[in-house]
């Protein structure tokens, strides 16, 4: 049975980064009495120095951290500062690789963490791993703890492009194909299957199925593609992997990654998306749902949007595989030949 831990404190809201003392009031005299980092990058410190002074004012020992890169090495020498430095509390403000950053160092030093959501581009907010650059280009995932709490502050996100959003939308779309794949481990491969863990993620997926009614930036929306992104960090969290999140179309977004990046650098939750629509047609599943489901929220994955030529996108397929080759996917029983793939790419290019 995996041991797990859940975050004590979800608030979704206008303005809170402003009144953090308020959404935490159970716990804030104690964390606010801490010495406290708060991590986070150049750019943000700029966009949002009244935010971050109000937050500086709510801990009053507290110093300003800015990430220089989102590498391995950066996070264990963060952690090694927080330790000798007897930090009590970590504030990552930020998206993916300050959230990873801080997630990482966090729980190496064991101390609390707060997550002030800026993006909601993917699961990275409430995921416990980290995604950290180490030697060379690749990226690794690294196992640590889901934040203890997580607060999204509704303006600030409505402030960011609408991408982002379309993003993290990629991102819970992608469930569809993950949790196909983490099923066929279970029989094939004989991987455990979390049937609560299963569930959650189930939900993150069909909290966001139901068609576009609203816009995106509304208030409605952000909460609920939070609370998507949220359960999805939840259910490996339970699960103790990454599997109820990830399958082949994330083995899609590493082999784009790992081997491409320099010719097309893709949004992972777009890249996630891209590679559900494939990973749908190998497991031999209806497409309208992805299809509709993409068309409706305006996901950009047609791939020479995001100048993925079909070279590359028949390279990252058969890549894909290799970049975790312990992972029982679809990807094990599918003809990957380059024909193939390009009538793929073409029906892509047409469909979206
Ligand atoms: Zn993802």
């Amino acid at each position: 049975m995996n041991q797990f831990r859940l975050p004590y404190h979800l608030t979704v809201a206008e303005d809170v980064f402003k009144n953090i003392p308020e959404a935490m009031s159970d716990v804030m005299p104690k964390l606010s009495g801490q010495k406290t980092i708060i991590v986070t990058e150049g750019n943000l410190k700029e966009l949002f120095a009244g935010i971050i002074e109000e937050i500086g004012k709510d801990f009053p020992d507290s110093e300003i951290f800015l990430i220089k890169d989102g590498s391995y090495d950066g996070a264990v020498a963060l952690a090694k500062y927080i330790t000798m430095n007897g930090f009590g509390t970590v504030i990552g403000f930020g998206g993916g690789t300050v959230l990873d950053m801080a997630k990482f160092a966090a729980y190496v030093s064991k101390t609390t963490l707060i997550s002030l959501v800026t993006t909601l581009s993917n699961d990275s907010l409430a995921s416990p791993v980290a995604v950290l650059g180490t030697e060379g280009k690749a990226r690794k995932t690294f196992k640590c703890g889901i934040p203890d709490a997580i607060l999204v502050d509704v303006n600030v996100i409505k402030s960011a492009p609408e991408r982002q959003i379309l993003a993290g939308i990629g991102d819970t779309v992608s469930k569809y194909t993950a949790l196909y794949d983490w099923k066929l481990a279970g029989e094939k491969a004989g991987e455990e299957i979390n049937d609560f863990a299963y569930m959650i993620s189930e939900m993150a997926f069909d909290a966001i199925r139901i068609s576009r009614k609203e816009e995106l930036k509304s208030t409605e929306f952000i909460t609920r593609l939070t609370q998507a992104l949220v359960m999805g960090g939840l259910a490996m969290e339970i699960a103790g992997t990454s599997r109820p999140s990830s399958g082949s179309e994330h083995l899609f977004c590493h082999g784009l990654e790992e081997n491409y990046s320099e010719q097309a650098s893709v949004a992972h939750g777009i890249a996630v998306a891209m590679g559900s629509y494939g990973a749908a047609v190998f497991q031999g599943r209806d497409t309208a749902l992805l299809t509709r489901m993409i068309r409706d929220y305006g996901i950009p994955v047609k791939p020479s949007l995001q100048n993925v030529t079909e070279e590359i996108f028949i390279g990252a397929w058969q890549k894909a595989a290799a970049s975790r080759p312990d992972r029982y996917s679809i990807l094990n029983e599918t003809d990957l030949s380059s024909g193939r793939l390009a009538k793929l790419y073409e029906d892509m290019e047409n469909i979206f």
